[in-house]
């Protein structure tokens, strides 16, 4: 792997910044034990008020996703194809903090495949969905797939199942049914059988809706198997999951080790990309974007004091001029371990290559 090409880049620059996100104070239910958000996982340590989040926490588990994304980036900016750019823009995620007292400024690639961006994602989804889903009664978690398709066939696969959603959403409201909800799109790579699992994660009220639209989908997808499809009863716990965005590039092999497949982790990227992850439907109205801004900056309480300092990143850590190093991040053991898998059997030449 050739790291040399990727140092030399750098973003195009841009001299204004501006004030934006903050993850708002969270008006949502307790999270049981999905530490998504900072802030979130500060309440359940009994914190009342976030801006008592520690600061170097918070840093501490960006940190964390920049380099879980960043091996990843790396080897997929190395397969040179149509997306290069945009892995490299992931790899450079959040690679300089600028430091002004105890705010932060960072520039976000808003690449899907970035954990630093998801993170910041599932906190918009949550503070936008939250309150209309909970505006629906007797909620449903329904689970709906297909067959497992090949890296070819993934593309059409996707527009397949969005056309049928669009059917089945038609069809609701020429019934005047009383429904609404959100859906969510996910792909899976099945290292065992080299196949993706395009499948949707909806949450919609009441059991006849959800009956309804699984019945429907059956009759699109004749093939797809009944026992894969699902619904049950919502908690908070598969509220949560139904946000959480990042992607999921962990794949078992035969033998069950966990591995993170290079080639089909680009083919799930290119197959997703500028597509909506997260859709409203019926009496949901609202769409909160998926897009996030390209500079943000943050307050960290408890970060070292300094007036003006730019941290720059290093393996695994921001790295002041001075050698000081900010959060004190050294990957664990277990994030060490997944394997990455380059080379792959097959070639994974996809149809659509994004313009
Ligand atoms: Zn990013």
């Amino acid at each position: 792997m050739n790291t040399a090409n990727l140092k030399q880049f750098t973003f195009p620059s841009k001299n204004t910044t501006k004030d934006i996100f903050t993850v708002p104070a969270p008006r949502i239910f307790d999270t049981g034990n999905n530490p998504i958000l900072d802030t979130l996982a500060q309440l359940r340590k009994g914190h009342s008020n976030p801006s008592e989040i520690n600061g170097i926490e918070k840093l501490t588990k960006r940190a964390k996703s920049k380099y879980f994304t960043g091996r990843i980036a790396i080897e997929l900016a190395d397969l040179k194809n149509s997306h290069e750019q945009y892995y490299r823009n992931a790899y450079y995620c959040n690679n300089t903090l600028l430091q002004i007292n105890d705010s932060v400024t960072a520039k976000y690639c808003n690449s899907r495949l970035c954990n630093t961006c998801n993170r910041i994602r599932t906190a918009k989804m949550i503070n936008g969905y939250t309150i209309p889903l909970n505006e629906l009664n007797d909620k449903r978690l329904l689970t709906l797939t297909i067959p497992n398709v090949s890296a070819n066939d993934l593309p059409d696969a996707l527009s397949l199942m969005q056309k049928a959603f669009r059917s089945i959403n038609d069809l609701m409201r020429k019934r005047k049914m009383n429904y609404g909800g959100l859906r969510k799109l996910e792909i899976t790579y099945n290292a065992v059988t080299n196949t993706f699992h395009p499948h949707s994660h909806i949450i919609t009220n009441g059991e006849d809706n959800a009956n309804f639209i699984l019945s429907e989908w059956m009759k699109r997808f004749p093939k797809a198997s009944r026992k894969a499809q699902d619904i049950r009863e919502v908690n908070e716990g598969s509220m949560i999951e139904l946000f959480k965005y990042a992607t999921k590039v962990v794949s078992k092999d035969i033998n069950g080790t966990a591995g993170i497949y290079i080639k089909p982790v680009d083919v799930i990227m290119r197959a997703l990309y500028k597509k909506r992850i997260i859709q409203p439907f019926g009496s949901i109205k609202k769409y909160v974007p998926e897009d996030i801004e390209e500079l943000q900056k943050q307050s960290y309480p408890g970060i070292p004091e300094y007036d003006c300092i730019e941290w720059h990143w290093q393996e695994s850590d921001w790295m002041n001029e001075y050698g000081e190093l900010l959060t004190g991040y050294v990957p664990s053991e277990a994030v060490q371990r997944i394997k990455i898998i380059s080379d792959t059997r097959n070639s994974y030449d996809h149809k659509a290559p994004p313009k």
